[in-house]
């Protein structure tokens, strides 16, 4: 096992510093590559996110302050959006500035904003306290607003086609610093920012940078303060949270005992493990069988719906006999009970991976819906900024990655 499975077996938190900093893997199919300077990163600074309850009341009154204010600073947060000394207005002035620097130390810089359909979608670059670069995207829809965030800086899970798999992994984002993404976003929502006037962000998707169950103590607390009422959360249903992964089979089994009803989404990719094992390195230590079998567990025990996310690459998995086998591998385990996304792949610069032809998109589809399979091709929103999925590579404005 590694120290990340490890983690997630025990739910051991002194195994998993507190930056959620991973020590990374060596063998196997994990790529984990830290950063050769991650040691001097350093931990990002402590938020209230990050904080238990007895922390707040004790920051508090090093502060001076009653427990009473606790309370009031974690309704500001989580029902107001507010993280501003200026917006404590039912604090005493003289101590705003003080539990704005001790609760809420800037995590998120916005470096650039992109948007795009007619402002219906919006990525943001922010610059985290170490110089790291992580990106979050906003698309507004009629009906709902969802946000696509980074859980880690960087991915370690190799996926030769996926932009952020180029990175490597630099290391895990706290909770602070995952929650901040939505916090932002709620609060652009409700002030219009967004092209439509005032609304509500409603969805929230681990599908950014980063493999989530890789962090999964950060992941499993932001999601946690992200479904609660306020003031422990921001009140976003559960229901309406995905948690995306590659196949790391031990956090999904974990995810499915926490009894959040949750979405999981599984990047397949590729129906059979020769095929996967190429196109999804950590196949190699959780295989096809593996991971469809932990992801038809997950069903059983949430009733909810499995995604699986499958990017269709021109003349690689996008063929009949690819749809015929993906349809007889989940029918194998009954009907109705997972969705299938196949997303067509958004060409990334230099790649030798490119999207389908329409025809053979279609044909695919086809192929799944005669045999009782429900898909939909992936809106591919954002992809005139590179904010579909597998090009979050957090590039900075000089187009550096
Ligand atoms: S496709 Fe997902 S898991 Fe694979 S490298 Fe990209 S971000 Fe990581």
């Amino acid at each position: 096992m590694t120290d990340i499975e490890t983690a997630i077996a025990t739910d051991n938190p002194a195994s998993v510093p507190e930056t959620g900093i991973t020590p990374g893997g060596t063998t196997g199919a994990f790529r984990d590559v830290l950063s050769r300077d991650h040691a001097r990163r350093g931990k990002p600074p402590l938020h209230f996110a990050d904080m238990t309850p007895e922390q707040r009341i004790a920051t508090a009154a090093e502060l001076g302050l009653p427990k009473f204010r606790v309370k009031q600073l974690a309704n500001h947060y989580y029902g107001r959006f507010d993280a501003d000394a200026s917006e404590f207005t039912d604090f005493p002035a003289a101590k705003r500035e003080d539990a704005a620097r001790a609760f809420f130390p800037e995590l998120i810089h916005e470096v650039t904003r992109q948007v795009a359909d007619d402002g219906a979608t919006i990525k943001t670059l922010w610059r985290l306290f170490d110089g790291s670069l992580i990106e979050s995207v906003l698309m507004r829809y009629p009906t709902r607003t969802t946000l696509c965030i980074s859980s880690q800086v960087g991915c370690g899970m190799g996926c030769p086609f996926c932009a952020t798999g180029k990175l490597g992994l630099t290391r895990n984002m706290s909770a602070g610093e995952i929650l901040e993404q939505v916090r932002v976003a709620a609060r652009m929502m409700r002030d219009g920012e967004v092209a439509g006037g005032p609304g509500r962000l409603s969805n929230v998707v681990f599908m950014g940078m980063g493999e989530p169950m890789g962090n999964y103590r950060s992941v499993l607390s932001a999601v946690r303060q992200i479904s609660a009422m306020p003031p422990e959360g921001f009140g976003i249903s559960a229901r309406n949270i995905t948690v995306s992964t590659v196949g790391v089979v031990p956090g999904i089994r974990k995810l499915a005992e926490e009894g959040i009803p949750v979405r999981l989404a599984v990047s397949l990719h590729a129906p059979s493990d020769a095929l996967r094992d190429e196109l999804v390195p950590m196949n190699r230590r959780f295989d096809t069988t593996a991971v469809l079998d932990a992801a038809h567990d997950y069903w059983l025990a949430s009733k909810r719906r499995v995604s699986i996310e499958y990017a269709l690459m021109r003349g690689i998995n996008d063929q009949a006999e690819h749809a015929r086998l993906l349809a007889k591998r989940l029918n194998h385990y009954g009907d109705d009970w997972a969705h299938v996304n196949p997303i067509p792949l958004n060409p990334i610069e230099g790649s030798r991976w490119t999207a389908s032809k329409p025809e053979d998109e279609r044909r695919f589809l086809d192929i799944l819906h005669a045999a009782g399979i429900t898909a939909t091709l992936r809106d591919t929103r954002g992809q005139d900024i590179d904010g579909a999925c597998g090009q979050l590579a957090a590039k900075g404005r000089d187009g550096r990655a």
